[in-house]
């Protein structure tokens, strides 16, 4: 059985967010690093505290580093590291009014992008349609700074949904893309405006690492008989799993190598190994090479490893 790894590791915000991080630890390392949405098992804040031995070969200075998961707790004279999920423009203003000093906000300029082009289209007084899933933090996001201009923010979860849009009562509409969400159904919503010549306005905003890690999942569960998504619980690996999915393969979905069960691969001759943007490429190098052991397991069946990516 032959396996397969796209192994694409951290996108470039989590690795420019680590360098960063790193980088002022090495200097001085008398700060704190948070960012929004830290709670997953899998966030690059929680690898910090787990104190990963790869992470931290890479990135020595993380090793010193002290990580919060609620910056209310952070007062007069703390200085603060933010990391690649940032905070929103209130949670930084009332910490500085309290006296924290921000060292650095390394939040993915994508991410930051995206939360632009939400304000400035609304500002216009556009509606926005954000393609993704129906509830995510980026949505949530774009949903509040809508509401602050009056106006609304649409999930668009299939490309079929654009057509419901209040185009009827001369309502403007810019289409939006989650920067994680699934790049396929973003192409089909833009086929559609163009084809029936919908009155929407199109701003690209999908991320570029997410765009190139579906493409290379999607060209691997096409040529693979069983995919296995190593599952950060993100929205990455949501639309990872999605395009996977839509090439009529079986794609398990683990958050870690022990779940995976010998019975998948039964009859497989090639198998692909995917990850979301917080799963470094040693954890699906690690899995690839439990899932040959597992077909060396199984005779008569041989084991070979190839690695694209
Ligand atoms: S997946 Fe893209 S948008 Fe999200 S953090 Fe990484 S580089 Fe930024």
């Amino acid at each position: 059985m032959e396996v397969l790894t796209a192994s694409v590791g951290f996108c470039i915000g989590i690795a420019r967010a680590y360098r960063g991080i790193n980088d002022h630890a090495l200097r001085d390392s008398s700060f704190t690093v948070a960012h929004q949405n830290s709670k997953l098992e899998q966030d690059t804040l929680r690898r910090i505290e787990r104190g990963d031995p790869e992470l931290l070969k890479r990135y020595p200075g993380l090793s010193q580093v002290a990580v919060i998961h609620d910056v209310s707790t952070l007062g007069d004279g703390d200085r603060l590291v933010l990391g690649f999920h940032g905070l929103p423009p209130e949670g930084k203003s009332e910490l500085a009014s309290r006296g924290v000093k921000i060292l650095d906000d390394l939040i993915c300029p994508f991410i930051a992008r995206l939360d632009r082009i939400v304000e400035q289209e609304v500002q216009r007084g556009f509606d926005i349609a954000m393609v993704g899933s129906a509830d995510n933090h980026h949505l949530r996001t774009a949903r509040k700074i809508a509401a602050e201009h009056g106006r609304r923010c649409f999930a668009i979860v299939s490309a079929q949904d654009i057509e419901a849009l209040p185009f009827a009562v001369g309502q403007p509409v810019a289409l939006v893309g989650e920067v994680t969400g699934n790049t396929e159904i973003f192409h089909e919503v833009i086929r559609l405006i163009e084809t029936k010549h919908l009155p929407v306005k199109i701003r690209k905003t999908m991320c570029s690492d997410s765009y190139g890690r579906q493409r290379r999942a999607a060209e691997l569960a096409e040529i693979a008989d069983v995919v296995v998504l190593i599952d950060d619980g993100g929205d990455g690996s949501q639309s990872v799993f999605e395009v996977c999915s839509r090439r009529n393969k079986p794609v398990h979905r683990v958050h870690a190598k022990e779940v995976i069960e010998p019975a998948w691969f039964e009859g497989a001759n090639v198998v692909a190994i995917v990850g979301g943007i917080m799963v470094p490429e040693w954890t699906i190098a690690d899995a690839a090479e439990h899932v040959r052991s597992l077909a060396a397991a199984q005779p008569p069946s041989s084991a070979a490893a190839t690695a694209v990516g």
